[in-house]
């Protein structure tokens, strides 16, 4: 049995999917304008988690993904600048060359962090008539209405608007102030904007309603119909996008076609630095790059539950570092000739690990079950191997025994490094050890003697 924490009936329910050997996933993806920060991929990270987490007790999973390549204003209210037109104007480049350069960096860093590839990953661009079709189903049964600079959802007509908020969404809503005086309630919002009279957008298409572009919110709900039909299964994001997107995507599933859009919602908390959300607007962006090994910042978001707050440091990041190349080099001293030792407790392991990731993604457990198997004397290295190998299905961290051969290269940097530190020349050596650092790889001096060793 597996047990997710339903943002919609704010309870941990049992998950039961609609067809009982195929899930169907929807995670909002992300907009395509600027790099991802880590924060962003903190929620990839979760929501990958979860599919490998399904995937894990025997489920096909077919997970779709948007890129929102137009629509999404720098306000997630419908007001501000189109980011992608904003990011384009920036660069001075258009906005198909932002789309394709950003996206490509998308790709590379959920390449880097071992998230699974989604099923599907689709551009809204590539659903406008879609998109259009459901906002003549809204207009036909009343739910729009028109103003000056668009047509917007009217979120009176739809008695069950804001089913997802909690207290706090339905406290921000009420401190909510309104700067678009045409609208008739702060909570309404745009489902197609007008192109500005006076510029000229790089991003517009013709529509009943005169020539423009979609709002933000409606995009997933069409992505979502047309790959995944609805109601599908499970529907993913951060937590900011409980009071608004989702709220507004779940409002126009129910308008349209009178149903709920998934079943089950979930959100990942944020990466935080200094009790401060991260984010563009905050201006405490950290991205990929300045990551030297991915994957330690994967292994971080294990140690925390997804629906905590984690709060992210140089030295939170350098202690998960030293965790994980510690667990591989546990790993690669592992026995693989060994005979088994101790079968049931093998299988208690795999049991308990299966538990904890079915007990709404535990992973803190999961990975703190890894390190005391890892510690038991009881199993072989053989059985310590196996069991990892299949933790690792949902960890995502490359867990293998691998055979160290050093390059050729990094030998002779190091030669020449021992060659300084005979000769005390602690300059010259210092500046090699960086240089073979930066090439990925340690040195440990042992004495007289020095080991290397390849870093990930
Ligand atoms: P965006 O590109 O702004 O639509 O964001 C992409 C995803 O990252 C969304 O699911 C957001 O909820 C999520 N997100 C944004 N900021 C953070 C953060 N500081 N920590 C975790 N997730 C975040
Ligand atoms: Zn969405």
């Amino acid at each position: 049995m597996i047990k997710l924490y339903n943002t919609l009936t704010k309870k941990i329910e049992e998950f039961k999917p609609i067809n009982d050997k195929e899930i169907r996933l929807y995670t909002c993806g992300p907009t395509v304008y600027w790099f991802a920060h880590i924060g962003n991929l903190k929620t990839y990270i979760f929501e990958d988690i979860l599919r490998r987490v399904l995937e894990y007790n025997g489920y096909k999973v077919i997970h779709v993904m948007n890129l929102t390549d137009v629509g999404h204003l720098t306000s997630d209210e419908d007001s501000g600048e189109d980011k992608l037109e904003k990011g384009a104007a920036r660069e001075n480049k258009t906005v198909l060359d932002i789309v394709e350069f950003y996206t490509k960096h998308f790709i590379e860093d959920i390449n880097k962090l071992n998230i699974e590839f989604p099923t599907n990953l689709i551009k809204a661009t590539e659903t406008i008539p879609e998109q259009i079709e459901l906002i003549k189903i809204l207009e036909e049964k009343g739910y729009t209405y028109r103003i000056s600079d668009g047509i917007y959802f009217d979120t009176s007509k739809l008695k069950t608007y804001g089913r997802l908020w909690g207290d706090k969404e339905k406290t921000d809503f009420k401190s909510r102030i309104e700067e678009n005086k045409e609208k008739k309630s702060p909570a309404d919002f745009a489902l197609w904007k007008f192109s500005p009279k006076d510029t000229k957008r790089q991003m517009e298409w013709a529509s009943p309603w005169g020539i423009g572009f979609p709002g933000w919110h409606t995009e997933c709900v069409s992505i979502g119909l047309k790959y995944l039909g609805i109601p599908f299964d499970i529907h993913c994001g951060g937590i900011d996008h409980i009071s608004v997107h989702h709220t507004n995507e779940i409002a126009q599933a129910e308008a349209a076609y009178g149903s709920i859009l998934a079943n089950y919602w979930m959100h990942g908390e944020f990466l935080v630095v200094k009790d401060n959300k991260m984010g563009k607007s905050e201006g405490n962006l950290v991205t990929l790059k300045d990551v030297k090994n991915p994957l330690s910042y994967r292994y971080l978001c294990l140690t925390a539950h997804y629906k905590s707050k984690l709060n992210f440091t140089k030295e939170s990041l350098e202690g998960a570092n030293i965790s994980l190349n510690k667990l591989r080099e546990r790993i690669n001293e592992l026995d693989l000739n060994s005979q088994d030792k101790n079968p049931k407790k093998k299988e208690e392991y795999q049991k308990q690990f299966l538990e904890y990731i079915n007990n709404d993604l535990d992973m803190p457990k999961a990975l703190a079950l890894t390190w005391d198997l890892m510690k038991d004397d009881d199993l072989s290295g053989n059985e310590k191997y196996e069991l990892i190998q299949s933790f690792d299905k949902v960890f995502g961290l490359s867990l293998r025994q691998e055979k160290q051969d050093i390059p050729e290269e990094i030998i002779s940097l190091v030669n020449q490094r021992e060659n300084y530190r005979k000769e005390k020349n602690f300059e010259k050596s210092d500046e090699l050890r960086k240089l073979i650092e930066e090439k990925g790889y340690s040195i440990k001096d042992e004495g007289d003697s020095f080991s290397i060793k390849k870093e990930y």
